[in-house]
């Protein structure tokens, strides 16, 4: 029933159905109401007998497109039906050139635009405008009784008095006006609501593919693709830092590998902390328990300051549930200038980070400039 009414209501489906179903929806309401006032003016029997078959045509497409869900059959009866047919027959019969009808067709040729799509769309514009200048031309020679057997005993075409041209040019420009902007509303404001969904697939997207799932941080690639994209990094202040977890093997191995995650994503979040993103300051997850931290320094004791910061941060983290725990990181860092590439700025870092490990760990090595200096 739920599915239903979203069918209803032109909200289910994608774009292109969503907008076809608006159409056909204000349309058949559009097409009801203008049925029931011309049952109400009077006009003529034929007039009232041709609104209700065409309101009865709208409805027969709306089940063929809702309930036999056959919706391609239920674009080309909307259009081909609607310009063909429909309006061409209630044109002679509702008053002709006289009336409101010319408004009708417009409306009538308005709906083509969104329901068909490339050489169909253009097929049935062409057929459906030349039935309009038709239907307008032999209205011409109907009307002035020129056409050959004409027996004005039996005139089906409508004879409007002034107040019903102006009554029907009312209820016509209202009608389809109504129809025309709620219409382009509706389709707009549902354009609207998918291009901002995907939007933000693209944006979950995108941050599933730069960021690392389990702490957040950047990944490997985002981290190489930030640095080798970014010309400032290698010119002066920028410092980069591989961080490792001490001893964090046997952290798993007591405590549980889920308290070692936690324990991962927890030392992640401070590295983070650390970062500037207006400054170009990145920090990511270079392998399992490494992190790369890019940092931006006036000189090489504040640089130091900041990463050596972030370790006293983390061997002071309380870790729940396991009190009196220390857990401490280690890192090497060098200072960007006079590298070419990454990959020698890592290999540096790396060799610290070593000389970190070995010298007892829980402490950060500065290896200076490319040249050791
Ligand atoms: P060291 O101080 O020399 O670095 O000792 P270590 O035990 O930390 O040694 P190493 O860096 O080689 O150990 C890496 C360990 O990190 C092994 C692996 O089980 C663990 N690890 C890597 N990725 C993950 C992860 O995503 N979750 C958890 N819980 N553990 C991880
Ligand atoms: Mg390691
Ligand atoms: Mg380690």
């Amino acid at each position: 029933m739920r599915e239903r009414f979203k069918i209803l209501t032109g909200n289910s489906g994608d774009l292109e159905e969503k907008i076809f179903n608006l159409i056909l929806d204000m349309g058949f309401i559009v097409v009801l109401l203008s049925a029931v006032v011309t049952c109400f003016e009077n006009l003529s029997i034929f007039a009232a007998l041709t609104s209700v078959v065409g309101a009865l045509l709208f409805l027969i497409t709306l089940l063929v497109n809702y309930y036999l869900r056959k919706r391609q059959l239920a674009r080309l009866m909307l259009c081909y039906l609607a310009n063909c047919f429909m309006l061409p027959v209630v044109f002679f019969t509702c008053g002709g050139i006289n009336s409101g009808m010319p408004l009708y067709m417009i409306g009538g040729l308005f709906i083509i635009v969104p329901t068909l799509k490339g050489r169909s769309r253009i097929i049935c514009m062409g057929i459906s405008t030349l039935v309009h200048v038709a239907t307008i031309i032999v209205s011409y020679f109907y009307m002035e009784g020129n056409i050959l057997g004409y027996d004005p005993a039996f005139n089906p075409l409508a004879k409007l008095s002034l107040e019903s041209r102006i009554l029907d040019m009312v209820v016509s420009v209202v009608l389809v006006s109504i129809f025309i902007c709620i219409t382009s509303g509706l389709i707009l404001s549902a354009y609207q609501r998918e291009r901002a969904g995907k939007e933000k697939l693209v944006a979950r997207l995108d941050d599933l593919s730069k960021k690392d799932e389990l702490t957040g941080l950047y990944n490997r690639r985002e981290l190489f693709w930030h640095m080798e994209t970014m010309s400032r990094f290698w010119q002066k202040h920028y410092y980069v830092a591989l961080f490792d977890i001490d001893l964090f093997k046997s952290i798993n191995d007591n405590y549980g590998h889920l308290f070692g995650d936690k324990a991962l994503a927890i030392i992640a979040s401070e590295l983070w902390k650390l970062c500037d993103g207006e400054q170009d300051e990145i920090a990511a997850r270079y392998g399992g328990e490494e992190f790369v931290v890019l940092v931006k320094g006036e000189d090489d004791e504040k640089a130091f300051a900041k990463i050596d910061g972030v370790r006293k941060k983390v061997e002071e983290l309380v870790w729940e549930g396991h009190e009196g725990l220390k857990i401490t990181i280690s890192a090497g860092m060098v200072y960007c200038e006079g590298y070419e590439n990454i990959e020698q700025v890592l290999m540096d870092a790396d060799k610290c980070l070593y000389q970190a490990k070995k010298e007892g760990r829980n402490r950060v090595i500065f290896g200076g400039t490319k040249d050791g200096e």
